[in-house]
């Protein structure tokens, strides 16, 4: 394990966590669908039931977990969002106040803005890329949660400036990660407390297994150990087993992921069909040089606003061939979505245009196909998308 502790992300993604192998031993870690161990006669023992996380499929890839994170310790849960509301209730108490970004995940948002002030814990919203952030923050403060990049705008957190704040305070930080994975942004190595990830996308990297991870100190992932044996949002152990086949090639389809992002977003910016792309690698975005300092790649996700606003939009994603419309991400495949009818379809029009998201706006997952097909298809689209319909039937 000391060699694994110098290795690189890639190394680390196929072996780390894995046990002694020895001649006759299987190559690929064993699904091991037991519910329960065989304990000590005293009832201890290092495996005893799939519901507290210590099986053995769980023990390999929460290790592997905290090794990618550079961490002492990561828990897999049953989703993102069991991940985040358990980091969430093992740190707040009735009482107690969070400080959130505002640009974050609509599951979280429901999270914090319906179910816990049912607890009496109130959130305060913040811009942390507007000077001013630090007055949401309160003498009861005891959590902030950063999400970076974020959706649909691709925004970057410095998460430094935010940990310091946070800990003068006393105050646990939490960072969603999920857009980044832990190949192209290590959060604990900038002060943040708690990483997490909707493993569901990159981390999974498939679009077939539904799970989220908690990584941090031995101290505060056990407090959500403990939160999650009550709450009960186990991860089955086979959904576990094909997160670590997943995981696996990690490394690789993120290099693919940040060449394609790459790509396509500085293809797009030139061409007359897109009004405006949002891209943290390219010049043009507003957080390119804090992406350059705490991102190590810029990521396969992009936003594009296409020319002639919402009927350009719908006109473009009815054309594509290749790009399919699904509200997911982080998978090989490309997918897409408009943020009026996912995320951001509770707001007004107008309001979504006042938080940089005009009708036309068009995010998408750039999966792991060659560039060159996929700016084909998006060309073919972008040009029907320029053909209103009544012309194009002629
Ligand atoms: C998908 C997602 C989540 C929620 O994850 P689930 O696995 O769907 O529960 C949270 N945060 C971000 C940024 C996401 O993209």
């Amino acid at each position: 394990m000391t060699d694994l502790d110098r290795s690189g992300p890639s190394t680390r993604a196929v072996h780390a966590g894995e046990g002694p192998r020895g001649v006759h031993d299987p190559v690929v870690n064993p699904l091991v669908l037991s519910t329960t161990f065989i304990s000590d006669p005293d009832g201890q023992g290092p495996l005893l039931y799939q519901r507290y996380g210590n099986a053995p499929n769980h023990v390999l890839v929460e290790a592997r977990l905290a090794a990618l994170e550079g961490a002492e310790d990561a828990v897999v849960l049953g989703s993102g969002m069991a991940a985040m509301a358990c980091a969430v209730i093992s740190v707040v108490s009735a009482g107690d106040h969070v400080v959130a970004t505002d640009a974050i995940y609509g599951g979280t948002r429901a999270l914090l803005e319906k179910e816990l002030p049912r607890f009496g814990v109130e959130t305060t919203f913040v811009d942390f890329s507007a000077p001013g952030w630090r007055d949401g923050f309160r003498d009861d403060t005891k959590l902030v949660i950063g999400e970076s990049p974020s959706n649909p705008l691709l925004r970057v957190l410095d998460p430094r400036p935010i940990a310091d704040e946070a800990h003068a305070r006393g105050a646990v930080v939490v960072f969603d990660s999920t857009f980044a994975s832990p190949v192209n942004a290590r959060p604990l190595e900038h002060g943040v407390d708690l990483v997490m990830h909707s493993a569901t996308k990159y981390l999974g990297g498939h679009s077939d297994v539904t799970a989220g991870v908690i990584a941090g100190s031995r101290a505060l992932v056990g407090a959500v150990r403990d939160r999650a044996k009550v709450w009960g949002p186990t991860l089955d152990p086979h959904a576990v087993w094909l997160l670590e086949r997943g995981m696996k090639t990690l490394a690789v389809r993120m290099e693919r992921h940040n060449r394609n992002g790459m790509a396509v977003a500085a293809w797009a910016e030139r061409h007359p069909g897109i009004a405006r792309v949002h891209y943290p690698g390219l010049a043009s975005h507003p957080d390119h040089a804090v992406a350059e300092r705490v991102l190590d790649g810029f990521g396969g996700m992009i936003g594009i606003e296409v020319a002639g606003g919402g009927e350009g939009a719908a006109r473009f994603v009815r054309a594509l061939k290749l790009a399919k419309l699904a509200p997911s991400l982080g998978g090989v495949e490309t997918l897409l979505s408009e943020p009026r009818y996912t995320s951001h379809a509770g707001m007004s029009p107008e309001r979504r245009a006042a938080n940089g998201i005009r009708d036309g706006f068009v995010r998408v997952s750039l999966g792991i196909e060659d560039a060159d097909d996929l700016i084909a298809d998006f060309d073919q689209a972008l040009r029907a998308a320029a053909v209103p319909e009544a012309a194009a039937a002629d």
